[in-house]
């Protein structure tokens, strides 16, 4: 009977071991690649809102180059909290506790017009022409999973959705898809 016992704890040690490897929002491998422009810092500022967009390259040979998107990005000032290149790798190009310049002239569902002051821009690169990569859905659905672990999300939108008539992105962005990967 006593050694019936002992395996009480060890099952109960397996549960839950099981129940936090299941549950919880998986590690999201990040790459820091901070940038000087195109954010304000506010450390107090509160976040329920993600906005995905799509941007791309338009002038150099490589439409997808990261380096270029950035200097885009300079040239305008303006930027994303993150940028999702053709591999999936994602880069961290302001901290989360910064307002970044991504949104513009927007509007949520609820009214908000400040979209900035309250959410995260995600940028995938992608073309008007092409579809984002599997490897792209994989890890904006696992970096929004991430994200509404640590800010509860009342939305995420794409830009052409809270900046209608004024921006189309993210293009061919398969919401369906995402839906499903952020379950
Ligand atoms: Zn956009």
């Amino acid at each position: 009977m006593k050694l019936r016992f002992a395996f009480i704890p060890l099952f109960l040690l397996m549960i839950s071991v099981f129940f936090v490897a299941f549950n919880s929002p998986k590690k999201v491998a990040i790459v820091d690649k901070k940038i000087s422009w195109g954010f304000k810092r506010d450390a107090n500022r509160s976040i329920d809102a993600v906005v995905i967009h799509s941007t791309y390259n338009a002038n150099g040979v490589d439409s997808f180059s990261v380096q270029g998107v950035l200097e885009q990005f300079k040239s305008y000032g303006v930027a994303s909290h993150y940028l999702i290149d053709r591999k999936g790798v994602i880069y961290r190009l302001v901290d989360e506790r910064n307002v970044a310049f991504h949104a513009g002239a927007s509007t949520l569902p609820d009214g908000r017009v400040n979209v900035n002051s309250t959410s995260i821009g995600i940028e995938i690169i992608t073309t008007l022409y092409c579809q984002p990569t599997e490897e792209q859905y994989v890890s904006v659905a696992a970096l929004v999973k991430e994200i509404n672990s640590r800010h509860p999300l009342k939305y995420v939108k794409g830009h052409c959705d809270i900046a209608p008539g004024r921006k189309s992105d993210p293009w061919n962005f398969d919401w369906t898809k995402f839906n499903l990967l952020i379950q």
